[in-house]
């Protein structure tokens, strides 16, 4: 039987809502039919009608190698010949735990679980735990994942939705959540928890911090006695070798992992200092576990992505990204529509408009101002695949060669002067 991706999405809808596990997907804040992937390859992917798009999206993140990388295939087959989970310790976790705490100065334990929402969810409990304060601040356009106390003023696929947060989420539940506009140090006091950031903010399109911003905070918390929390769920092992604390030389608390660390299976983690660690349970009093946590697929093919992940990748995908950049700035320019491509190292953004976005209220005149949708559509039909919304980054990763990427910069210059 042939499939289309009209008649999948039909289907689809009928057994899961917007036909989709994760709303983003549904195409329902650039309107059109999903593409339904039979396949991926490197930078590409395929779908069920056989039309091959250059991914752009990488599923969020964890495609920094490309599709089907052999080095993680062949980790994850030789894993799953092995059992795909026990229930018991494995030599994988430890290996997987010592290479990131190797990466992370500061980050001397971990805990893993099955998803970044479960990471941020958990680094806020630590962290709560730890101060014995209930208090968390996070900032508009920031997103930590799906759970009750974070789901507010997030960016992606919450904002995607148009949605403020959630239905289904008591007031009580976001009771003890301040929101802060990013960018900017808010007032911290001795109630205060843990302040939660993105390093650089990558749910919103690419907000960088501004100059500052980070050593402001860290100063800020602890003045108060307050933790910080970076979530470098998209940060992490993308930005750098070292990740955010790295590139600014900003050391948190406590941090949140996930995607990249996976290499495309279900993944997180969170860990902070050994003292701090110490608060979670069996050794204090912090609870979390997780029936797959540290499963033994993830994290073998974890371990065969960040093995590729050396200090030489990063100069290369920050090359990469450049290119991307460099090209896409001439292809606008030259078709006349305002658009910025902001650029954090590997990170690439779009926006729409003159003048770049530094925090939410900003980056949602940009996101609802209706050209993402008329570009993505444009891109898509010639065979490049960005994110469905424009509250996401673009995903260039080291499987996109210079050809790749020559290609697409052409693609979008079409697109470009199309929209014009
Ligand atoms: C994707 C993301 C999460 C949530 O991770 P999931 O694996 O989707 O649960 C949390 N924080 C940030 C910064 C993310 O980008």
């Amino acid at each position: 039987m042939n499939h289309t991706n009209e008649s999948l999405f039909e289907r689809g809808k009928l057994v899961m809502p917007g036909g989709v596990n994760s709303p983003v997907r549904s195409f329902r804040s650039v309107g059109g039919t999903p593409y339904f992937v039979a396949s991926g390859e490197g930078p590409y992917v395929t779908d069920v009608e056989g039309k091959t798009y250059i991914d752009f999206v990488q599923s969020y993140g964890p495609g920094i190698l490309g599709h089907a990388h052999p080095k993680v295939i062949e980790a994850i087959t030789k894993a799953a010949s092995a059992g795909t989970s026990y229930g018991a310790p494995t030599l994988g976790e430890v290996e997987l735990a010592e290479e990131i705490a190797r990466r992370i100065p500061g980050m001397e334990m971990m805990r893993m679980t099955s998803s970044g929402t479960e990471a941020a969810m958990s680094a806020i409990r630590l962290a709560r735990g730890a101060t014995g304060r209930n208090t968390i601040i996070k900032f508009a356009g920031c997103y930590h994942g799906h759970t009750d106390s974070l789901l507010v003023a997030g960016g992606s696929g919450v904002a995607n939705q148009g949605l403020a947060g959630s239905d289904g989420v008591p007031d009580g539940a976001v009771a003890d959540t301040i929101v802060a506009p990013f960018n900017v140090i808010p007032e911290i006091d001795e109630t205060i928890a843990v302040v939660a950031v993105e390093p650089v903010a990558a749910n919103m399109g690419l907000v960088p911090p501004s100059e500052g911003f980070l050593k402001g905070l860290r100063e800020a918390c602890d003045k108060a006695g307050a933790m910080l929390l970076f979530d470098e769920v998209i940060t992490g092992f993308r930005l750098a070798h070292g990740g955010a604390t790295e590139w600014f030389g900003v050391q948190p608390d406590v941090w949140a992992f996930g995607k990249v660390i996976g290499g495309g299976l279900p993944v997180g983690l969170y860990g902070g200092s050994r003292e701090v660690m110490a608060h979670i349970s069996p050794l204090g009093g912090v609870y979390q576990g997780g029936t797959l946590s540290g499963n033994p697929l993830a994290t073998a093919a974890g371990l065969a992505t960040l093995e590729v992940l050396d200090r030489d990748a990063y100069v290369e995908l920050e090359r990469i990204a450049n290119r991307l950049a460099t090209g896409m700035r001439s292809a606008f320019a030259d078709a006349g529509v305002d658009a910025i491509v902001p650029t954090v190292g590997p990170i690439v953004g779009l926006f729409f408009g003159t003048e770049a976005p530094t925090n939410f209220d900003e980056v949602k005149v940009l996101a609802e101002n209706g050209v993402y949708q008329k570009f993505f559509h444009e891109c898509l039909s010639r065979g490049v695949a960005l994110a469905p919304g424009p509250y996401e980054i673009l995903f260039p990763g080291l499987a996109h060669s210079d050809a790749v990427i020559d290609e697409a910069v052409a693609v979008m210059a079409e697109a470009a002067n199309a929209i014009a």
